[in-house]
């Protein structure tokens, strides 16, 4: 599995090196975090969130096969979709923790079953150490491969890697999607940073219900917007994924306050009065 999520420990009884690494990986991610708070201070993509109801979006990052398979049942048997970002790198691809990613085959059943598809970099790299060029060639090497599964339709949603983002990363995908999120925790209420969305992870070994309950009770009360990620989904999921019941727990909470579940392009074009295509427009316009 990849862990879209910032996950630093030191195992019990590991060696000075690994110790070492530790602190190098420790300083990397602050590094990477405070670069991620830079963008969202100060580069900002703010629109007012109009929707006349809550939303709730589910988002499932890499589709480990769990997700594409145990994920889309979940949301098939509530009459929900969901929005799965991909990195065409991973097609076939088998993660650190020996789950397989998805095939070519689950891609096409979750964009025919109308679940929306969105775009990672293609080889799931952090973005932020990466040259404009490199940046560029992961965002286009993506769309190409998007392009080549699912034909030209555009793609609407971007989500970074990890969650790393910085003020040049962030001003180069808000070029190209109308859409973007992070891993700040929140939910998107009042005025919204629309290029780099803030999420509730429902991961199982980490999931706090009575922070989760009440996320959802403001959001209800608000009209906020939220976005719930996640990974895989199995009985005995990874750090970043979530187990069956859990999901379906975290979707009957949704339904039991009348919550709609969108895509996050639909729910994009939800808060600002629009249809997907027009929020299309107006970013390409901003
Ligand atoms: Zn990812």
């Amino acid at each position: 599995m990849i862990n879209c999520r910032l996950s630093i420990y030191r195992k019990p009884g590991s060696s000075n090196k690994c110790w070492m690494m530790s602190i190098s990986k420790r300083w990397n991610g602050l590094k990477r975090r405070n670069l991620d708070r830079i963008a969202r201070r100060f580069c900002a993509a703010r629109v007012e969130n109009r929707a006349e109801h809550p939303l709730v979006s589910v988002v499932f990052d890499d589709i480990p096969r769990s997700a594409a398979v145990e994920g889309g049942h979940a949301l098939a048997t509530r009459g929900m979709h969901g929005t799965y970002f991909v990195s065409g790198g991973l097609e076939g691809g088998v993660g650190a923790d020996g789950e397989a990613f998805f095939t070519r085959d689950d891609l096409l059943r979750l964009a025919e079953a109308g679940h929306e598809i969105g775009c990672h970099t293609f080889s799931h790299v952090s973005m932020p150490g990466l040259s404009r060029a490199e940046v560029m060639d992961e965002l286009a090497r993506n769309r190409e491969y998007l392009a080549s599964r699912l034909g030209e339709a555009p793609i609407h949603s971007f989500a970074y890697p990890y969650g790393d983002t910085c003020p040049r990363t962030k001003a180069m995908v808000r070029r190209h999607f109308p859409v973007a999120r992070g891993v700040f925790h929140g939910i998107n209420e009042g005025a919204v940073d629309i290029a780099q969305l803030a999420t509730l992870a429902i991961e199982t070994c980490a999931m706090r219900w009575d922070m989760f309950t009440a996320a959802l009770d403001r959001a209800a009360a608000t009209n906020a917007w939220v976005v719930l990620v996640t990974h895989d989904v199995r009985p005995r999921p990874s750090p970043w994924g979530t187990t069956p019941g859990d999901i379906a727990r975290v979707l009957d909470e949704v339904q039991r306050r009348g919550i709609e579940v969108a895509t996050m392009a639909k729910a994009h074009a939800a808060i600002l009065g629009a249809t997907p295509a027009q929020a299309r427009l107006k970013q390409s316009a901003s």
